[in-house]
Protein backbone atom coordinates (compact mmCIF):
# COMPACT_ATOMS: atom_id res chain seq x y z
CA UNK A 1 0.00 0.00 0.00
CA UNK A 2 1.13 3.59 -1.18
CA UNK A 3 0.68 6.02 1.58
CA UNK A 4 0.62 10.24 0.88
CA UNK A 5 2.66 10.23 3.72
CA UNK A 6 4.52 8.63 6.45
CA UNK A 7 6.04 10.73 9.24
CA UNK A 8 8.70 9.68 11.50
CA UNK A 9 8.24 9.38 15.04
CA UNK A 10 4.85 9.79 17.22
CA UNK A 11 6.24 12.97 19.66
CA UNK A 12 4.88 16.03 19.54
CA UNK A 13 5.91 17.01 16.20
CA UNK A 14 4.71 13.86 14.52
CA UNK A 15 1.20 13.84 16.05
CA UNK A 16 0.51 17.27 15.62
CA UNK A 17 1.70 16.95 11.64
CA UNK A 18 -0.55 13.80 11.41
CA UNK A 19 -3.54 15.43 12.76
CA UNK A 20 -3.69 18.65 9.99
CA UNK A 21 -2.89 15.72 7.05
CA UNK A 22 -6.06 14.21 8.59
CA UNK A 23 -8.22 17.15 8.68
CA UNK A 24 -7.21 17.61 4.77
CA UNK A 25 -8.31 13.62 4.21
CA UNK A 26 -4.89 12.10 3.80
CA UNK A 27 -3.42 9.18 4.19
CA UNK A 28 -1.04 9.01 7.12
CA UNK A 29 1.04 6.26 8.33
CA UNK A 30 3.22 6.98 11.41
CA UNK A 31 6.29 5.20 12.19
CA UNK A 32 7.74 5.04 15.96
CA UNK A 33 11.07 3.07 17.38
CA UNK A 34 9.16 3.23 20.99
CA UNK A 35 6.08 1.93 22.19
CA UNK A 36 4.49 4.48 24.23
CA UNK A 37 5.00 5.46 27.02
CA UNK A 38 8.28 6.24 27.13
CA UNK A 39 10.37 8.61 28.30
CA UNK A 40 11.57 11.50 26.83
CA UNK A 41 12.77 14.82 28.59
CA UNK A 42 11.17 18.30 27.73
CA UNK A 43 8.44 18.88 30.17
CA UNK A 44 7.44 22.53 30.38
CA UNK A 45 5.24 24.18 27.52
CA UNK A 46 4.82 27.40 26.27
CA UNK A 47 1.46 29.22 25.61
CA UNK A 48 1.74 29.62 22.02
CA UNK A 49 1.34 25.76 21.28
CA UNK A 50 -1.92 26.22 23.44
CA UNK A 51 -3.36 28.07 19.58
CA UNK A 52 -1.96 24.71 17.66
CA UNK A 53 -3.35 22.36 20.21
CA UNK A 54 -6.83 23.94 20.08
CA UNK A 55 -6.57 24.21 16.22
CA UNK A 56 -5.64 20.82 15.43
CA UNK A 57 -8.18 19.30 17.82
CA UNK A 58 -6.10 18.52 20.77
CA UNK A 59 -7.28 20.37 23.58
CA UNK A 60 -10.03 18.49 25.09
CA UNK A 61 -8.28 14.94 25.14
CA UNK A 62 -5.04 16.74 27.04
CA UNK A 63 -7.84 18.93 29.28
CA UNK A 64 -8.81 15.17 31.00
CA UNK A 65 -5.51 14.45 32.44
CA UNK A 66 -5.41 17.71 34.49
CA UNK A 67 -2.17 18.47 33.85
CA UNK A 68 -0.52 20.95 36.39
CA UNK A 69 -1.46 24.26 34.50
CA UNK A 70 1.24 26.77 34.00
CA UNK A 71 0.78 30.23 34.57
CA UNK A 72 4.45 31.89 34.07
CA UNK A 73 8.00 31.36 35.24
CA UNK A 74 9.96 32.48 38.43
CA UNK A 75 13.77 32.85 37.66
CA UNK A 76 16.08 33.41 40.85
CA UNK A 77 18.93 34.57 41.38
CA UNK A 78 20.81 34.20 44.96
CA UNK A 79 17.84 36.41 47.06
CA UNK A 80 16.66 38.12 43.62
CA UNK A 81 13.48 36.90 41.46
CA UNK A 82 12.12 38.09 38.71
CA UNK A 83 8.28 36.44 37.93
CA UNK A 84 6.54 36.51 34.60
CA UNK A 85 3.20 36.18 33.97
CA UNK A 86 1.31 35.00 30.52
CA UNK A 87 -1.70 37.36 31.63
CA UNK A 88 0.69 40.42 31.63
CA UNK A 89 1.57 40.33 27.72
CA UNK A 90 2.30 42.24 24.83
CA UNK A 91 1.24 39.56 22.40
CA UNK A 92 -2.64 38.59 22.51
CA UNK A 93 -2.57 35.16 23.04
CA UNK A 94 -2.96 32.27 25.79
CA UNK A 95 -2.37 33.34 29.36
CA UNK A 96 -1.21 29.61 30.69
CA UNK A 97 -0.15 26.10 29.14
CA UNK A 98 0.72 22.93 31.44
CA UNK A 99 3.34 21.39 32.64
CA UNK A 100 3.44 18.04 31.51
CA UNK A 101 5.33 14.36 31.98
CA UNK A 102 6.15 14.01 28.65
CA UNK A 103 5.30 10.17 28.48
CA UNK A 104 1.83 10.49 29.21
CA UNK A 105 1.76 13.84 27.46
CA UNK A 106 3.17 12.53 24.26
CA UNK A 107 1.07 8.93 24.83
CA UNK A 108 -2.24 11.15 25.22
CA UNK A 109 -1.16 13.53 21.54
CA UNK A 110 -0.24 9.87 19.94
CA UNK A 111 -3.79 8.18 21.13
CA UNK A 112 -5.93 10.96 20.10
CA UNK A 113 -4.40 10.89 16.57
CA UNK A 114 -5.15 7.23 16.41
CA UNK A 115 -8.90 7.56 16.96
CA UNK A 116 -8.63 10.97 14.00
CA UNK A 117 -7.75 8.54 11.96
CA UNK A 118 -3.63 7.78 12.37
CA UNK A 119 -1.99 4.38 11.37
CA UNK A 120 1.04 4.36 13.47
CA UNK A 121 3.30 1.13 13.74
CA UNK A 122 5.37 0.92 17.39
CA UNK A 123 8.31 -0.41 17.82
CA UNK A 124 9.54 -0.21 14.41
CA UNK A 125 12.43 2.06 13.34
CA UNK A 126 13.22 3.89 10.15
CA UNK A 127 16.54 2.45 8.99
CA UNK A 128 16.76 4.06 5.49
CA UNK A 129 15.18 5.71 3.19
CA UNK A 130 15.47 5.62 -1.19
CA UNK A 131 14.04 9.34 -2.66
CA UNK A 132 12.81 10.75 -5.70
CA UNK A 133 10.39 12.86 -7.18
CA UNK A 134 7.38 11.80 -6.33
CA UNK A 135 8.30 8.13 -4.28
CA UNK A 136 9.97 7.32 -1.66
CA UNK A 137 10.86 3.81 -0.56
CA UNK A 138 10.92 3.72 3.41
CA UNK A 139 13.13 0.94 4.98
CA UNK A 140 11.71 -0.25 7.89
CA UNK A 141 12.86 -2.88 10.83
CA UNK A 142 10.38 -4.11 13.67
CA UNK A 143 11.60 -5.65 17.21
CA UNK A 144 11.88 -8.85 16.14
CA UNK A 145 14.09 -8.48 13.09
CA UNK A 146 11.72 -8.25 10.61
CA UNK A 147 12.32 -5.66 7.58
CA UNK A 148 10.43 -4.62 4.66
CA UNK A 149 9.88 -1.66 2.68
CA UNK A 150 7.00 0.83 3.11
CA UNK A 151 6.19 3.68 -0.07
CA UNK A 152 4.78 7.21 0.47
CA UNK A 153 4.75 10.19 -1.72
CA UNK A 154 6.43 12.56 1.39
CA UNK A 155 8.05 12.08 4.35
CA UNK A 156 8.06 14.35 7.36
CA UNK A 157 11.36 13.62 9.39
CA UNK A 158 9.66 14.10 13.26
CA UNK A 159 12.25 11.57 14.67
CA UNK A 160 13.52 14.16 17.63
CA UNK A 161 17.43 13.22 18.78
CA UNK A 162 16.68 10.60 16.67
CA UNK A 163 17.46 12.64 13.38
CA UNK A 164 17.03 10.40 10.86
CA UNK A 165 17.02 12.35 7.42
CA UNK A 166 20.13 14.79 8.83
CA UNK A 167 21.86 11.48 9.55
CA UNK A 168 21.17 9.82 6.52
CA UNK A 169 21.81 12.85 4.23
CA UNK A 170 24.45 13.91 6.20
CA UNK A 171 22.72 17.42 7.41
CA UNK A 172 24.17 17.82 10.77
CA UNK A 173 25.55 20.86 11.56
CA UNK A 174 27.47 21.38 15.13
CA UNK A 175 25.23 24.21 16.92
CA UNK A 176 26.80 27.79 17.02
CA UNK A 177 26.63 27.81 21.08
CA UNK A 178 28.76 25.96 23.65
CA UNK A 179 28.42 22.25 24.24
CA UNK A 180 26.53 21.87 27.67
CA UNK A 181 25.03 18.70 29.97
CA UNK A 182 22.35 17.99 31.52
CA UNK A 183 21.44 15.66 34.63
CA UNK A 184 17.95 15.23 35.72
CA UNK A 185 15.23 13.31 37.08
CA UNK A 186 11.95 13.07 38.38
CA UNK A 187 11.98 12.96 42.10
CA UNK A 188 8.67 12.95 44.94
CA UNK A 189 9.21 15.90 47.35
CA UNK A 190 7.56 15.47 51.01
CA UNK A 191 8.17 19.18 51.58
CA UNK A 192 6.82 20.70 48.72
CA UNK A 193 5.01 24.27 49.26
CA UNK A 194 1.62 24.48 49.01
CA UNK A 195 -0.49 26.94 46.54
CA UNK A 196 1.30 28.63 43.75
CA UNK A 197 4.79 29.01 45.18
CA UNK A 198 5.04 24.52 44.61
CA UNK A 199 2.97 24.49 41.22
CA UNK A 200 5.15 26.93 39.53
CA UNK A 201 8.16 26.30 37.20
CA UNK A 202 11.16 27.59 38.51
CA UNK A 203 14.46 28.71 36.95
CA UNK A 204 17.74 28.92 39.54
CA UNK A 205 20.47 31.09 38.08
CA UNK A 206 23.30 29.27 39.76
CA UNK A 207 26.54 30.96 38.59
CA UNK A 208 27.55 31.91 35.02
CA UNK A 209 26.48 29.16 32.72
CA UNK A 210 25.03 26.90 35.31
CA UNK A 211 21.16 26.94 36.36
CA UNK A 212 18.46 24.62 37.40
CA UNK A 213 14.70 23.68 36.43
CA UNK A 214 11.91 22.51 38.90
CA UNK A 215 9.49 21.52 37.20
CA UNK A 216 6.60 20.66 39.36
CA UNK A 217 3.90 18.21 37.74
CA UNK A 218 -0.04 17.35 39.07
CA UNK A 219 1.34 13.29 39.62
CA UNK A 220 2.99 14.34 42.97
CA UNK A 221 6.14 14.12 41.02
CA UNK A 222 8.55 16.94 39.74
CA UNK A 223 10.82 17.29 37.43
CA UNK A 224 14.54 19.11 38.33
CA UNK A 225 17.40 19.02 36.18
CA UNK A 226 20.98 21.40 36.15
CA UNK A 227 22.24 22.44 33.14
CA UNK A 228 26.00 23.51 32.72
CA UNK A 229 29.51 22.54 30.78
CA UNK A 230 30.57 18.85 31.10
CA UNK A 231 33.15 20.63 33.84
CA UNK A 232 31.16 21.91 36.59
CA UNK A 233 29.81 18.48 36.91
CA UNK A 234 33.43 16.81 37.04
CA UNK A 235 33.54 19.01 40.47
CA UNK A 236 31.43 16.95 42.01
CA UNK A 237 31.85 13.02 43.41
CA UNK A 238 30.29 9.73 43.57
CA UNK A 239 26.85 8.65 41.42
CA UNK A 240 24.97 10.36 39.83
CA UNK A 241 22.14 10.98 42.37
CA UNK A 242 24.61 11.97 44.81
CA UNK A 243 26.00 14.23 42.39
CA UNK A 244 22.93 15.78 41.60
CA UNK A 245 21.38 15.78 45.58
CA UNK A 246 25.05 17.87 46.03
CA UNK A 247 24.09 20.28 43.25
CA UNK A 248 20.82 20.53 44.77
CA UNK A 249 22.09 21.06 48.80
CA UNK A 250 23.79 24.17 47.81
CA UNK A 251 21.12 26.39 46.65
CA UNK A 252 19.47 27.78 49.60
CA UNK A 253 16.05 28.75 48.07
CA UNK A 254 15.46 25.53 47.45
CA UNK A 255 17.92 23.37 49.97
CA UNK A 256 14.92 23.08 52.29
CA UNK A 257 12.25 21.89 50.12
CA UNK A 258 14.39 18.99 48.57
CA UNK A 259 16.76 17.81 51.73
CA UNK A 260 14.23 15.12 51.48
CA UNK A 261 13.55 13.89 48.36
CA UNK A 262 13.00 10.55 46.13
CA UNK A 263 14.53 9.70 42.99
CA UNK A 264 11.61 8.32 40.45
CA UNK A 265 14.53 6.72 38.70
CA UNK A 266 18.60 7.03 38.52
CA UNK A 267 19.52 10.87 37.24
CA UNK A 268 20.31 10.76 33.59
CA UNK A 269 22.89 12.80 32.02
CA UNK A 270 22.08 14.28 28.46
CA UNK A 271 25.18 15.58 26.71
CA UNK A 272 25.98 17.92 24.01
CA UNK A 273 22.42 18.29 23.07
CA UNK A 274 22.63 21.51 20.72
CA UNK A 275 22.38 20.85 17.13
CA UNK A 276 21.92 22.65 13.93
CA UNK A 277 20.85 21.59 10.40
CA UNK A 278 21.95 22.17 6.84
CA UNK A 279 18.45 22.76 5.58
CA UNK A 280 14.74 21.88 6.56
CA UNK A 281 13.78 20.39 3.35
CA UNK A 282 14.63 18.66 0.48
CA UNK A 283 12.83 16.18 -2.98
CA UNK A 284 10.19 14.05 -1.12
CA UNK A 285 10.87 15.13 2.85
CA UNK A 286 10.89 17.77 5.62
CA UNK A 287 12.23 18.22 8.90
CA UNK A 288 9.93 19.06 11.98
CA UNK A 289 10.40 19.46 15.48
CA UNK A 290 13.82 17.96 17.39
CA UNK A 291 15.47 16.97 13.71
CA UNK A 292 15.51 20.29 12.82
CA UNK A 293 17.38 22.68 15.26
CA UNK A 294 17.77 22.14 18.64
CA UNK A 295 18.90 25.11 20.71
CA UNK A 296 19.03 24.58 24.58
CA UNK A 297 16.08 24.06 27.01
CA UNK A 298 16.71 27.03 28.93
CA UNK A 299 13.45 29.01 27.49
CA UNK A 300 11.46 25.42 27.50
CA UNK A 301 10.67 26.50 23.43
CA UNK A 302 11.73 22.38 22.19
CA UNK A 303 7.77 20.85 22.33
CA UNK A 304 6.44 24.35 21.09
CA UNK A 305 8.83 24.12 18.40
CA UNK A 306 7.99 20.70 17.34
CA UNK A 307 4.45 21.71 17.31
CA UNK A 308 4.52 24.69 15.48
CA UNK A 309 7.07 22.93 12.74
CA UNK A 310 4.60 20.08 13.09
CA UNK A 311 1.76 22.29 11.98
CA UNK A 312 3.22 24.66 9.43
CA UNK A 313 4.98 21.31 7.32
CA UNK A 314 2.05 19.65 7.16
CA UNK A 315 -0.15 22.85 5.97
CA UNK A 316 2.34 22.51 3.27
CA UNK A 317 2.44 18.98 2.56
CA UNK A 318 -1.13 18.90 1.57
CA UNK A 319 -0.31 21.41 -0.34
CA UNK A 320 2.62 19.68 -2.03
CA UNK A 321 0.48 16.75 -2.23
CA UNK A 322 -2.83 18.72 -3.94
CA UNK A 323 -0.07 19.55 -6.84
CA UNK A 324 0.71 23.05 -6.01
CA UNK A 325 3.62 24.35 -5.96
CA UNK A 326 5.10 24.94 -2.60
CA UNK A 327 7.76 27.84 -1.83
CA UNK A 328 9.64 25.88 1.16
CA UNK A 329 12.81 27.98 1.77
CA UNK A 330 10.34 31.44 2.08
CA UNK A 331 7.21 29.52 3.39
CA UNK A 332 8.86 26.64 6.04
CA UNK A 333 12.76 28.02 6.44
CA UNK A 334 12.49 31.33 6.80
CA UNK A 335 9.30 31.26 9.66
CA UNK A 336 10.56 28.52 11.32
CA UNK A 337 14.08 30.38 11.40
CA UNK A 338 12.23 33.73 12.18
CA UNK A 339 11.11 31.72 15.73
CA UNK A 340 14.45 30.37 16.36
CA UNK A 341 16.74 33.13 15.64
CA UNK A 342 14.66 35.32 18.29
CA UNK A 343 15.04 32.52 20.80
CA UNK A 344 18.97 32.24 19.66
CA UNK A 345 19.11 35.74 21.04
CA UNK A 346 17.79 35.37 24.09
CA UNK A 347 19.60 31.67 24.90
CA UNK A 348 22.40 33.63 23.76
CA UNK A 349 22.17 37.00 26.68
CA UNK A 350 20.89 34.48 29.37
CA UNK A 351 24.49 32.96 28.85
CA UNK A 352 26.64 35.88 28.73
CA UNK A 353 24.28 37.36 31.62
CA UNK A 354 22.94 40.18 29.87
CA UNK A 355 19.59 39.13 29.97
CA UNK A 356 19.85 38.68 33.95
CA UNK A 357 20.60 42.38 34.05
CA UNK A 358 17.29 42.88 32.58
CA UNK A 359 15.60 40.30 35.11
CA UNK A 360 16.94 41.53 38.23
CA UNK A 361 16.41 45.13 37.60
CA UNK A 362 14.92 47.04 40.63
CA UNK A 363 12.60 49.13 38.80
CA UNK A 364 11.25 47.31 36.11
CA UNK A 365 9.75 48.81 32.97
CA UNK A 366 6.35 47.06 32.78
CA UNK A 367 5.67 47.58 29.10
CA UNK A 368 9.22 46.33 28.56
CA UNK A 369 8.75 43.34 30.56
CA UNK A 370 5.51 42.47 28.46
CA UNK A 371 6.94 42.65 25.43
CA UNK A 372 9.94 40.19 26.93
CA UNK A 373 7.31 37.91 28.67
CA UNK A 374 5.66 37.71 24.64
CA UNK A 375 8.70 35.93 23.80
CA UNK A 376 9.18 33.80 26.68
CA UNK A 377 5.57 32.44 26.09
CA UNK A 378 6.94 31.94 22.29
CA UNK A 379 4.76 34.36 20.69
CA UNK A 380 8.14 34.67 18.51
CA UNK A 381 6.58 35.30 15.59
CA UNK A 382 4.57 38.51 16.79
CA UNK A 383 7.20 41.54 14.39
CA UNK A 384 5.17 44.24 15.93
CA UNK A 385 6.76 43.54 19.20
CA UNK A 386 9.81 45.00 19.24
CA UNK A 387 11.75 42.61 21.62
CA UNK A 388 10.98 40.15 18.84
CA UNK A 389 11.62 42.41 15.65
CA UNK A 390 14.82 43.74 17.51
CA UNK A 391 15.74 41.09 19.01
CA UNK A 392 19.28 40.88 18.47
CA UNK A 393 19.90 44.47 19.72
CA UNK A 394 16.76 45.10 22.01
CA UNK A 395 18.06 43.45 24.57
CA UNK A 396 21.64 44.54 24.60
CA UNK A 397 20.68 47.85 24.48
CA UNK A 398 17.89 47.34 27.46
CA UNK A 399 20.85 45.74 29.50
CA UNK A 400 23.98 48.80 28.63
CA UNK A 401 21.04 51.23 30.06
CA UNK A 402 20.39 50.01 32.93
CA UNK A 403 23.74 48.64 33.49
CA UNK A 404 25.43 52.32 32.55
CA UNK A 405 22.61 54.50 32.09
CA UNK A 406 23.25 54.81 28.24
P1 LIG B 1 10.61 13.66 20.27
O1 LIG B 1 9.67 14.05 21.31
O2 LIG B 1 12.00 13.31 20.66
O3 LIG B 1 9.96 12.46 19.45
C1 LIG B 1 10.67 11.82 18.41
C2 LIG B 1 10.19 10.39 18.28
O4 LIG B 1 10.84 9.81 17.16
C3 LIG B 1 10.56 9.53 19.48
O5 LIG B 1 9.40 8.98 20.06
C4 LIG B 1 11.51 8.49 18.93
O6 LIG B 1 11.35 7.21 19.53
C5 LIG B 1 11.13 8.45 17.45
N1 LIG B 1 12.23 7.99 16.59
C6 LIG B 1 13.53 8.30 16.67
N2 LIG B 1 14.23 7.66 15.73
C7 LIG B 1 13.34 6.91 15.03
C8 LIG B 1 13.46 6.01 13.95
N3 LIG B 1 14.63 5.72 13.38
N4 LIG B 1 12.34 5.43 13.47
C9 LIG B 1 11.13 5.67 14.04
N5 LIG B 1 10.98 6.50 15.10
C10 LIG B 1 12.05 7.12 15.58
N6 LIG B 1 11.36 21.29 25.56
C11 LIG B 1 10.34 21.97 26.09
O7 LIG B 1 9.43 22.37 25.35
N7 LIG B 1 10.27 22.24 27.42
C12 LIG B 1 11.25 21.87 28.28
O8 LIG B 1 11.15 22.12 29.49
C13 LIG B 1 12.40 21.19 27.73
N8 LIG B 1 13.39 20.77 28.54
C14 LIG B 1 14.46 20.10 27.98
C15 LIG B 1 15.55 19.75 28.79
C16 LIG B 1 16.66 19.14 28.24
C17 LIG B 1 17.84 18.78 29.11
C18 LIG B 1 16.69 18.86 26.85
C19 LIG B 1 17.89 18.19 26.22
C20 LIG B 1 15.62 19.19 26.04
C21 LIG B 1 14.51 19.83 26.59
N9 LIG B 1 13.42 20.19 25.79
C22 LIG B 1 12.39 20.91 26.34
C23 LIG B 1 13.38 19.86 24.36
C24 LIG B 1 12.45 18.67 24.07
O9 LIG B 1 13.00 17.50 24.64
C25 LIG B 1 12.34 18.45 22.56
O10 LIG B 1 12.42 19.67 21.89
C26 LIG B 1 11.05 17.77 22.12
O11 LIG B 1 10.92 16.54 22.75
C27 LIG B 1 11.03 17.62 20.62
O12 LIG B 1 9.88 16.90 20.20
P2 LIG B 1 9.90 16.09 18.82
O13 LIG B 1 8.49 15.72 18.54
O14 LIG B 1 10.67 16.83 17.82
O15 LIG B 1 10.78 14.80 19.16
Amino acid sequence: MEYDVIIIGAGPAGTIAAAELLKQKLNVLIIEKESFPRFVIGESLLPRCMDILDETGFLPAIEKQNYQKKYGALFIRGEEECSFSFDQQFTEGWSWTWQVPRGSFDKVLADEVETMGANIMYETAVTDIKFSPNLQQVSVKDKLGNVKEIEAKFIIDSSGYGRVIPKLLNLDLPSSLDTRNSLFSHVVEKNRPGGEVGERITIIDKDKGVWIWIIPFSNDKTSIGVVAEESFFDKYEGNSEEILRSILSEEKFINDRFNDIEFSFEPKYVKGYSIGVKKLFGEGFVLTGNSTEFLDPIFSSGVTFAIESGYQAAKLVVKHINGEVVDWENSYSKYISQGVETFRSYVNAWYNNTLQTIFFVENENIKIKKQICSVLAGYVWDKKNPYVRNHKNAITTLSRFIKDGK
